[in-house]
């Protein structure tokens, strides 16, 4: 005789009992304000909670409401996320607070996609974390829950089948009377913990009731692994110049590659003005991955004569320490290897 199936509603009020357990405590929950959920998912794209935690912190201690990041300077802002990549996403939370700081905190999902950075995920994630509202995310983590949960195939219409089953737990939710906040973060947090990329922990898994992939034995073939871009090469020289002081040139950035953002950086010319005061003091590489580009940097340091010519722009670029620039992981690491030389 065929036993009957658990009920979706309840396996998904097994989740918010087990979110309730066993939930991390993360700095944004403590107080999920519009605000702090909304610069939490912000800096949680592409980027682990582990390394999101310190530069939240940061963040709103800097920041603490939308007017103070809406009025503050770009490059400020800039400096707060140096070391997190992905620099664009601080230029639109920007853009974005200076419009939220006028028109407050939207309630539809329309208004919130129409923010710059924000996409299906994150206004999803806003309006349910924040305001419990009825609406579906789907991050990586829910992602490989469901792919595992249904045995989806990475063919088709997958991220379509993803997101329905998203919309039906949320509908689902409303149904058993249970909190779209609570369900949504429960998802989760489940793939974070317990549904991991490998060795999930099943045995304590809310939903392996009815998990099909551990039904079938098959948990490890799904998510089915998807084609990798094959990494884009690239090279680049950057000149470094450096006074008698120790002090580095980093002047502003420059209309350049796409993958710096605006960020400070070593300049990828030569200043001619300065070529009668130089001396070339060694030459080193280094190598940085940023998204499908592998980027070989050869960086010439150069040791410039007190008695080089400087413009006051480029009296105040030279710099002792990083900190308080917006700067990408390449010119930091750039910078610490000419504290070798
Ligand atoms: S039972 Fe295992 S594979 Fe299925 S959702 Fe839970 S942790 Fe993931």
């Amino acid at each position: 005789m065929n036993s009957v199936p658990v009920p979706f509603s309840d396996l998904l009020g097994a989740l918010s009992d087990w979110f309730g357990a066993s939930a991390r405590a993360l700095p944004w929950r403590s107080d999920p304000s519009p605000y702090r959920v909304w610069i939490s998912e912000i800096m949680l794209q592409q980027t682990v909670v582990a390394a999101v935690i310190p530069y939240f912190n940061r963040f709103v201690e800097t920041f603490p409401d939308v007017g103070t990041l809406a009025a503050a300077d770009t490059e400020s802002v800039l400096a707060l996320w140096s070391g997190l990549g992905y620099y664009s996403r601080a230029r639109n939370l920007h853009r974005a607070a200076k419009i939220l700081s006028a028109g407050g905190f939207p309630r539809t999902r329309r208004e919130w996609e129409a923010l710059p950075g924000v996409g299906p995920y994150t206004a999803g994630a806003v309006l349910s974390v924040a305001f419990n509202q009825p609406e579906a995310i789907l991050d990586g983590n829910i992602e490989r829950v469901w792919s595992r949960f249904r045995c989806l195939p990475r063919s088709g219409a997958y991220k379509e089948r993803l997101w329905r089953l998203s919309r039906f737990a949320v509908s689902e939710t409303v149904r058993a009377g249970l909190r779209p906040s609570t369900v949504n973060q429960a998802l989760m947090e489940l793939g974070a913990l317990v549904c991991r990329p490998s060795s999930p922990d099943c045995g304590g898994c809310p939903l392996a009731p009815r998990c099909k992939a551990l039904l079938r034995r098959a948990v490890a073939r799904y998510p089915e692994k998807r084609q990798r871009a094959a990494f884009k090469n690239l090279t680049e020289t950057v000149y470094v110049y450096r006074r008698s002081d120790g002090r580095l040139w980093l002047p502003p950035p420059e209309n350049d590659r796409r993958w710096r953002q605006g960020t400070r950086d070593f300049p990828l010319s030569e200043n001619p003005r300065w070529r009668p005061f130089v001396r070339l003091i060694g030459e080193f590489e280094t190598v940085h991955v940023v998204t499908n580009h592998k980027i070989l940097r050869t960086a010439k340091l150069y040791d410039l004569s007190d008695e080089a010519p400087l413009t006051a722009d480029e009296e105040t670029a030279f710099v002792a320490d990083l900190s308080a620039l917006p700067h990408n992981a390449a010119c930091a690491k750039t910078f610490r290897e000419c504290a070798e030389f």
